[in-house]
């Protein structure tokens, strides 16, 4: 299937590592032109160098998009070099465990992480969305929908996307700008790693009892599936889709328990 990206732009937060990383490089599999907006610099500038060396156009933006600035910045930047944005991928985030004991100060600090920049860089770029009738695709998670312990911010801000998506998709209808979300549940990615291999004194027992509860085939889902839905949801393809929250998690979230046990 040819999903029309060639030549077409899109922003992806957080578009170097875990997750972000295998929607950039999905976009550019498929002919897109990936622009990454991302605090992380040196895996970035290798990334991007990798797929320039490969004849991709490719561009990446520094900043860190808690602040406002760096998001209207990398909205600007993106429209002048390539004149159009055809799609928003809102990724970069973290579970920073800003639970019920850490304070009102903590939670605060968690949503400016988890949530503002997704509106913020959709407000920036509302006027060359419309334009190109563009695709918005909100990377959500299953906390939003399962809670986890510990994590208030965290769950408020992946909660608040999936409102959004529901919000955005139907006020942006008149534009045709769709608007999706998808949640993941367990992805082996940078975070993921650090985030096993600091909170538990036996990390390998922890993944393997984290993956036994997976329904379909017993493993995470990897990046690169979560990419596929990703790039799908931005291409035309999946152009009468909108509104949805997709979760690709191997049936973690939704299947009988018993099939685990
Ligand atoms: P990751 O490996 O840490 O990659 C995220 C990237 O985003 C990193 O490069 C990070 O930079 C960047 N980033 C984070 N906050 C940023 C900010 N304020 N400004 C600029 N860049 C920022 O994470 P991941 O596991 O791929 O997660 C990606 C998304 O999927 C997140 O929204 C996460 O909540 C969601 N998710 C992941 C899983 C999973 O199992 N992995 C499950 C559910 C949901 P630094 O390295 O400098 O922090």
């Amino acid at each position: 299937m040819d999903l029309q990206l060639k030549d077409k732009v899109f922003i992806v937060t957080g578009g170097s590592k875990g997750i972000g990383e295998a929607i950039t490089r999905g976009i550019a599999a498929e002919g897109g032109i990936p622009v990454i907006v991302t605090r992380s610099k040196g895996v970035t500038q290798d990334l991007v160098d990798e797929l320039q060396a490969a004849g991709i156009n490719a561009h990446a933006i520094l900043g860190d998009l808690q602040e406002l600035g760096n998001c209207e910045k990398a909205i600007r930047e993106t429209a002048e070099k390539y004149g159009r944005i055809d799609g928003i991928v809102n990724n970069a985030g973290m579970n920073d465990g800003a639970g019920l004991e850490k304070g009102p100060e903590a939670f605060r600090a968690s949503i400016n992480l988890n949530l503002y920049h997704y509106y913020d860089l959709v407000y920036y770029a509302l006027p060359y969305l419309k334009e190109s009738k563009g695709s918005i695709v909100n990377i959500s998670s299953k906390v939003a929908i399962t809670g986890q312990g510990g994590t208030s911010g965290y769950a408020a801000s992946k909660g608040a996307q999936l409102a959004l998506t529901r919000e955005w998709a139907a006020e942006l209808l008149p534009y045709s700008i769709r608007v999706n979300a998808i949640l993941p549940a367990e992805v082996m990615t940078p975070l993921y790693r650090k985030w096993l291999d600091n909170t538990f004194d036996d990390p390998a027992a922890q993944e393997a009892s984290i993956v036994a509860n997976i329904p379909l085939e017993k493993r995470m889902t990897t990046a690169e599936e979560i990419a596929n839905m990703a790039v799908f949801l931005l291409s035309k393809r999946s152009a009468h889709t909108t509104g949805q929250w997709m979760i690709v998690d191997g049936g973690y979230v939704h299947l009988d328990r018993s099939l685990t046990t």
